[in-house]
C-alpha cells in the first residue's frame, strides 16, 4: 500500500491541490450573496482571486520546503519548473486581486480611485502591508523574469528571492482580519492559519532543522581532496552514520562548505560516486568563485548537506538495458549510475562526451567498471557546438546502442547537448515516459 502511495504521489498531489482549489471555491460561493450591481462583482472576482492568490502562496511555501517524497518521485528540475510557474502565478493572481478590489471598492462607494486607494490603504488593517509585500512578489518575479535573471548574479537573484518570505509574512495579516470569508467564519479562519501554519512548519524543519540536525548526526567533514583533470577535484566527505542519510546513486546534495568565506552559500553537487557507509564523493568543476574556491577546500573542514535530492536514480529505470549519455561534468551523476545501476549483464552502455580528452573525468574507473560489469563506454571526444554532435544523432546512436529502443536513457549534461540527445533518442524511438534526466541549471 505504501509503495502504492509513494509510486502515485505525483498525481495524488495534484489530486489534493484540486480538492483544495474546490474547496476554497466552494467556500466563496456560499459565503456570497448574488451580486447586485458591477462593483459588487468586481468586489467578489476580487475575493475569489485574493483567496486563490493565498492558496497559490501555500502550495508555493510546500515547494520551497523541498520535500524528500516529491523530490525523489517528481525531481528536483521540474520542481523548480513548477515553483516558478507557481510563483508567476501568485504575481499574476494578487495583481488582478488588487485592481478587483480597488475598482469594486471604488464604483461601490460611489469614490474617486484615488480616494479609494487612501480609504484602503488607512482604513483596513493590514491592506498597507499586503501591499507592500504584494510589491516584492512582483519585484522578485520580475527579477526572476529569463531575460533579466540571466544578467543577474545567482547570489543577488537568491537573496532578492528570500524577500518572498517577506512578502508572505506582510500579506497574511490582511487576509484573516479583513477577509470576508474568514472575519465571520472561526472554521474556515482556523482552517487558514492551520494550512499556513503547517507549510511554514515544513519549510522550516525541511529547510533549517534537519541540515542542522544532520551536521551534528553526520558530523560530515571534507577527507580528501583529488585532482581528477584541469579545473575538476574529486572532494571526499566522511561522518558518522552516512547509510542513514539515505542517499542513492544519481542524486546530489546541497553542501555549505564552513569556511570563512563559503559558509553562506549552499550549492548543489552530485554524487560522483555510489554511496557507501565510509564516505561520499562529489566531483567539482571550477565554473565561478564556489566552485574556485573548492578546488583549494582544506581537509577537515565541516560540512553542512541538505537533501539527498533527485529523481535520476534507479527508481526510474524500467527496462533491462539502460544507456547512460554524459556530457562534461554532467558525468557526475551517471558515473555513480554505471557503478551500481542493475542492468543485463551487456545491455548498459555509457556515452560520455567531453570537448577535449584532457577534460575526461574518471576514465581509469570508468574502464575498470566496464570491465567488471561487462558494460560498455564509449568517449566521443570533440569541440561543442551546433553541428558538432554527430555521435549523438540517430544513425550514430542505433549504431554505438543498437537496441536503444528497448532501453532506458539518463541523460545530464549542457542544455544544447541535452536536447539533441533528447531528440535523437525519440527519434531512435524511446518513448519519453524512459528518457529521464536531470538539469545542472536551475
Ligand atoms: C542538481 C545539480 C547538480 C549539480 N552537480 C554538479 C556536480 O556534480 N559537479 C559540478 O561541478 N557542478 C554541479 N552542478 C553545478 C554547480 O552547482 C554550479 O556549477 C555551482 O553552483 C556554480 O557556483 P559558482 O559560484 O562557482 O559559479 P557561478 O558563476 O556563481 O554560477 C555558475 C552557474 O551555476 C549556477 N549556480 C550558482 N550557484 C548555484 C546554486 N547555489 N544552486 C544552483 N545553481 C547555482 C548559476 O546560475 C550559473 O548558471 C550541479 C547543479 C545542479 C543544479
Amino acid at each position: 500500500m505504501r509503495a502504492l502511495i509513494v509510486r502515485h504521489s505525483p498525481w495524488l498531489v495534484w489530486a489534493g491541490v484540486a480538492v483544495g482549489a474546490g474547496g476554497l471555491t466552494l467556500l466563496w460561493w456560499t459565503s456570497t450573496l448574488p451580486p447586485t450591481s458591477f462593483g459588487a462583482q468586481l468586489t467578489e472576482a476580487g475575493r475569489l482571486t485574493g483567496l486563490f492568490a493565498g492558496y497559490l502562496v501555500v502550495i508555493l511555501l510546500v515547494l520551497m520546503a523541498r520535500l524528500p517524497l516529491l523530490e525523489r518521485q517528481v525531481g528536483t528540475d521540474r520542481l523548480a519548473r513548477i515553483h516558478s510557474m507557481v510563483g508567476r502565478y501568485v504575481v499574476c493572481v494578487t495583481v488582478a486581486h488588487m485592481v478587483l478590489i480597488w475598482l469594486g471598492y471604488a464604483l461601490t462607494a460611489h469614490a474617486s480611485l484615488g480616494a479609494e486607494v487612501t480609504d484602503l490603504l488607512t482604513g483596513y488593517p493590514y491592506v498597507l502591508w499586503a501591499v507592500i509585500g504584494a510589491g516584492l512578489f512582483v519585484l522578485v518575479g520580475t527579477v526572476s523574469a529569463t531575460a533579466i535573471r540571466s544578467r543577474v548574479r545567482y547570489e543577488t537573484w537568491y537573496l532578492l528571492h528570500l524577500l518572498t518570505y517577506a512578502g508572505i509574512a506582510l500579506a497574511f495579516w490582511h487576509q484573516i482580519l479583513t477577509g470576508a470569508q474568514f472575519v465571520p467564519n472561526a472554521v474556515a479562519r482556523w482552517g487558514w492559519i492551520g494550512a499556513y501554519a503547517a507549510a511554514t512548519a515544513l519549510l522550516v524543519w525541511y529547510r533549517l532543522l534537519v541540515p542542522i540536525r544532520n551536521l551534528w548526526r553526520h558530523r560530515l567533514e571534507v577527507a580528501a581532496v583529488r585532482t581528477e583533470a584541469p579545473g575538476v577535484v574529486s572532494v571526499y566527505l566522511t561522518g558518522a552514520r552516512l547509510d542513514e542519510l539515505g542517499a542513492e546513486a544519481g542524486q546530489f546534495l546541497r553542501l555549505r562548505f564552513l569556511t570563512r568565506n563559503a559558509w553562506w552559500q549552499s550549492h548543489p553537487y552530485s554524487l560522483s560516486a555510489a554511496p557507501n557507509p565510509s564516505w561520499l564523493r562529489v566531483t567539482i568543476k571550477a565554473l565561478g568563485d564556489h566552485t574556485e574556491q573548492l578546488q583549494r577546500i582544506r581537509v577537515g573542514t565541516r560540512v553542512l548537506a541538505e537533501g539527498p535530492y533527485g529523481a535520476l536514480t534507479a527508481r526510474r529505470r524500467s527496462r533491462h538495458g539502460v544507456v547512460l549519455i554524459a556530457g562534461g561534468v554532467g558525468v557526475t551523476p551517471l558515473r555513480a549510475l554505471f557503478e551500481s545501476l542493475p542492468a543485463e549483464e551487456g545491455r548498459l552502455t555509457l556515452i560520455y562526451r567531453a570537448s577535449r580528452h584532457e577534460d575526461v573525468v574518471f576514465r581509469h574507473e570508468l574502464d575498470e567498471i566496464a570491465a567488471d560489469r561487462r558494460a560498455v563506454v564509449h568517449y566521443l571526444v570533440g569541440p561543442p557546438g551546433p553541428g558538432q554532435e554527430p555521435a549523438l544523432h540517430p544513425n550514430w546512436l542505433r549504431r554505438l546502442v543498437p537496441d536503444v529502443a528497448e532501453r532506458d536513457a539518463y541523460l545530464c549534461g549542457p542544455g544544447g547537448m541535452m536536447t539533441t540527445a533528447m531528440e535523437s533518442l525519440r527519434e531512435c524511438g524511446v518513448p519519453a515516459r524512459r528518457i529521464h534526466h536531470e538539469d545542472f541549471n536551475f
